[in-house]
């Protein structure tokens, strides 16, 4: 779906809600509450229903992301193509540049999309790469010509990728040729990582690829597992450079639309690219699985409540 696409199939918000109603439905209505057929259209308001056997009245909106929304569908959909369409990501700013809605609207929205992304089910198998990633600026002065070579600036930069460091872990798991998943863990544990294996991961159907860092040691109990040196090529065509790969257009694109970004939201973010990534060879089915998708209530992350400290700034 594209622009042109969407405002001509969508440029109403009563088009809009006939496509939600179908797409939800299909053509018995049922209560959003109790899931009654029992339910009758109300003469109110076009759109809404009223239901015989709890009393109350709904509209198709009731239970999903665009539920008391102010703005309207047909702009909502618009967001969405924008949002959807931007492989590397689109700042709300950039949204309303080219929409004409309001910057903080554009904001809400684009949050919201990002909640209705989230993947109800991971289940990763096969050749499987994982890894961790740092997200933050380094408080360390920069390196430069003067720096002595017993400078403890030397010293940070010796801790390979930040691991030691105060900037935030992302750890991912990477089908090879297939999906992704990443996750924000404070403690890279060996408990925390294997929690996050077995969460996401068909263990008796895969081999997990990983380097030698000592908290994936203990993977072998779980999973066929192979460790390889960072920055080795290959052990027998085996290597972590998807995932090295998939960091970099996580990081890449952060920098280039959101420029920075606080711990608070880097989640809804994270959630944004693994979506993208994992859709990348079907684009065109997306905007109809994604709208399908917000149309259902769990609404983990609408309610999400950050914790830890929300005023620390990620840079990619
Ligand atoms: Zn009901």
């Amino acid at each position: 779906m594209n622009l042109k696409q969407v405002q001509k199939k969508f440029g109403t918000h009563e088009k809009c809600v006939s496509y939600l109603e179908k797409l939800r439905w299909g053509k018995t209505v049922r209560c959003a509450y109790c899931e009654s057929t029992r339910v009758i259209k109300a003469k109110s308001e076009k759109g809404r229903y009223k239901c015989y056997d709890c009393n109350k009245s709904f509209s198709v909106l009731v239970g999903t992301i665009f539920q008391d929304s102010k703005l309207k569908l047909n702009d909502w959909f618009l967001i969405t193509v924008l949002v959807l369409n931007a492989k590397m990501g689109i700042s709300s700013k950039a949204i309303s540049r080219q929409t004409g809605i309001p910057l903080k609207t554009c904001w809400l929205t684009s949050m919201k999309i990002r909640c209705a992304m989230i993947d109800k089910k991971t289940e990763l198998h096969g050749v499987l790469q994982m890894d961790e990633s740092y997200f933050g600026s380094s408080p360390e002065k920069k390196i430069t010509k003067n720096t002595p070579l017993n400078s403890p600036v030397l010293s940070t930069v010796y801790e390979k990728r930040g691991r030691g460091t105060k900037k935030t872990a992302v750890v991912g798991i990477v089908e090879t040729g297939g999906s992704v998943k990443t996750k924000i863990i404070d403690k890279l544990t060996t408990r925390n990582l294997m929690a996050m294996l077995k969460k996401y991961v068909k263990t008796d159907e895969s081999v997990l690829v990983t380097d030698g860092f000592r908290s994936y040691a203990k993977m072998d109990e779980a999973i066929e597992h192979i460790t390889v040196k960072h920055k080795e090529k290959t052990k027998g065509g085996l290597n972590t450079n998807t995932i090295e790969g998939y960091w970099s257009i996580i990081k890449n694109g952060i920098k280039g639309n959101y420029r920075a970004l606080s711990k608070k939201y880097l989640p809804f973010y994270l959630v944004e690219y693994d979506y993208k990534y994992n859709r990348r060879n079907k684009t065109q089915a997306m905007f109809e699985e994604f709208i399908a998708n917000a149309l259902t209530d769990e609404s983990c992350m609408l309610n999400y409540k950050p914790i830890g400290d929300t005023k620390e700034v990620i840079y990619g």
